[in-house]
């Protein structure tokens, strides 16, 4: 991945609200004003989860 030139363009970036939380029912993680999902990270679907594996539902099951 090539790193995209840098101070082209100053917009400001888009918001999405500052007092957001999780949409998933009693999750109160408060979401990024720059986030626009409607879930935190841990709720997010699957395809936006970025995680190295460190807590796959594998590696939770093996540990408890
Ligand atoms: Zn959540």
């Amino acid at each position: 991945m090539r790193a995209t030139s840098a101070g082209r363009a100053r917009r400001r970036p888009k918001t999405y609200g500052d007092e957001r939380v999780c949409a998933e029912k009693r999750c109160e993680t408060r979401l990024s004003r720059y986030n626009r999902e409607t879930f935190c990270f841990a709720h997010a679907p699957t395809k936006y989860r970025r995680m190295r594996g460190e807590f796959t539902a594998e590696y939770s099951s093996r540990n408890s």
